[in-house]
């Protein structure tokens, strides 16, 4: 048996019940395989790869909090402090009822060779909570990020871990968090990237994933002689990566017909209008319903189904493993051209595999998302400066960043002989960094 499935067969015998996470080490051992192989004794001899799937520190702990009728709540929280090699941990928190350790895991995996792909010092990192934010007051929201902020301020600073956003935690949730650390702490520092911009946050933060999957297809399409210019866009999901994936891709001359939320999706055939959108999601915080109530033309479609939009490029930009293999043959049966993932792990491995397979150009979530995290750097940058950059500043290094990401991958994966197999390419260019540091460091 070779050292990679060795190690697999470690993981999933120790870490029993946690699906999600079995699944992208899986993906990223297969792939470092040819790495692997070529130096197997050094690596073995270290003991490097069970080190590297073994999170240096889990934390997790009951926050209580009262909700509007003066009833005792309690959830569970949770910090994955992964891998520090490179840099302090960082990567976002994430409130949703699903949150449990396996998707913690591995989304704080994903989020280490993610982190090292975008060239800046950061280890990974990944937290939440099984609190649902949708339908509850502000104040209730405040007394859970309250409570949450309570314990977690124990474990994070802004030289050891940085938390973020994700799924369910926005620029209201980060505010509440933030007050909450700075009361407890006595430290105003920058301990939380995704800020608002009066007190600490940086312009294009909140822009920044959804543009960096954009500015990435487009590096990938240029590379492949081919241009946004023109092309039909379906993009899943309609919270922060998918509205400014859509915001991006317009600028750029596509046209976004597609998108969706949890319970059903909208096709505009004159393109998405993206201020009803935001209108919907971000200041009234409804359903993705409504859009068709309001913008003539736009249908409705209760229930999953969004692949069955004929498309030239698919972003999906929603949550895991949200696109199958039927839906991937769907969407090539209708001559999709282009599979970039805004968010973490939404395409299944199958799914992954036949896309390729099948002439489909494919860039995984932690290379072509990373432009959030970076960002989140950059904003770590600014408040160590205490300094604001523009947005032109930002946007020009992220759009740089992104740039990078696309050569460095594209290296990786032309070295190990797999042109266009960004897949295997953002994994072995992830682990080159963080492992070389590792070893550097001893065994700690
Ligand atoms: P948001 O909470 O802002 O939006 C998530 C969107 O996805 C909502 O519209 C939600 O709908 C929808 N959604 C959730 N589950 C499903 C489902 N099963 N089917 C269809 N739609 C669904 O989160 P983000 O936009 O911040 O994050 C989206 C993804 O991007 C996540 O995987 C996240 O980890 C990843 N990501 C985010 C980054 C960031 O900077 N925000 C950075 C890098 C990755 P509903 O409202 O119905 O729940």
């Amino acid at each position: 048996m070779s050292y990679t499935e060795e190690v697999y067969e470690r993981v999933v015998a120790q870490n029993p019940g946690e699906p999600e996470f079995h699944q992208a080490v899986k993906e990223v051992l297969d792939s470092l395989k040819v790495v692997i192989d070529r130096n197997e004794e050094k690596y073995r001899s270290l003991s490097i790869l069970e080190r590297l799937v073994e999170p240096e520190r889990i934390i997790s702990f009951r926050v209580p909090w009262i909700d509007d009728n003066g009833n005792v709540q309690i959830n569970k929280g949770y910090r994955v402090q992964f891998n520090s090699a490179i840099g302090p941990y960082k990567g976002g928190l994430r409130f949703h009822p699903t949150v449990n350790q396996s998707i913690l895991k591995f989304l704080g995996f994903e989020q280490v060779f993610k982190n090292s792909l975008t060239g800046l010092p950061i280890g990974g990192g990944k937290g939440g909570s099984n609190f649902d934010p949708k339908g509850k007051s502000d104040r209730e929201v405040m007394a859970f990020c309250q409570s949450f902020m309570t314990e977690l301020s124990k474990y994070i600073g802004a030289d050891t871990d940085v938390p973020a956003g994700d799924i369910g935690v926005g620029g209201r949730e980060i505010g509440f968090l933030f007050g909450q650390y700075k009361r407890i702490r006595g430290l105003y520092e920058g301990v939380l990237t995704g800020k608002g911009l009066t007190y600490g946050g940086s312009l294009i933060r909140t822009e920044a994933t959804g543009y960096g999957v954009v500015y990435i297809l487009n590096e990938l399409m240029q590379a492949h002689n081919d241009s946004l210019e023109g092309k039909t866009v379906v993009v899943t999901g309609s919270g922060n990566v998918a509205i400014y994936a859509i915001q991006k891709a317009t600028q750029l001359g596509a046209k976004v017909v597609a998108l969706c939320d949890s319970n059903g999706y909208v096709y505009d055939p004159n393109g998405i209008n993206l201020d009803v959108v935001k209108d919907i999601k971000e200041v009234k915080r409804g359903r993705i319903k409504e859009y068709a109530d309001r913008v003539e033309g736009a249908t409705y479609t209760e229930g999953t189904g969004i692949w069955n939009i004929k498309c030239d490029v698919y972003l999906p930009c929603a949550t895991q493993n949200e696109l199958d293999v039927d839906g991937v043959k769907t969407l090539i049966a209708n001559g999709c051209k282009y599979i970039v993932e805004g968010a973490n792990m939404p395409t299944t491995r199958e799914a992954t595999e036949y896309a390729m397979a099948n002439g489909v150009l494919f860039l995984p979530g932690k290379a072509s998302n990373a432009g959030g995290v970076a960002t989140s750097a950059l904003e770590m940058s600014q408040n160590s400066q205490r300094l604001s950059w523009t947005a032109e500043e930002v946007d020009a290094k992220l759009h740089q960043i992104m740039k990078d990401i696309y050569a460095k991958i594209d290296d990786a994966a032309k070295r190990y002989d797999m042109p266009d197999n960004f897949v295997a390419g953002a994994n072995i260019a992830g682990f080159e960094k963080v492992v070389d540091a590792m070893i550097a460091q001893g065994l700690v």
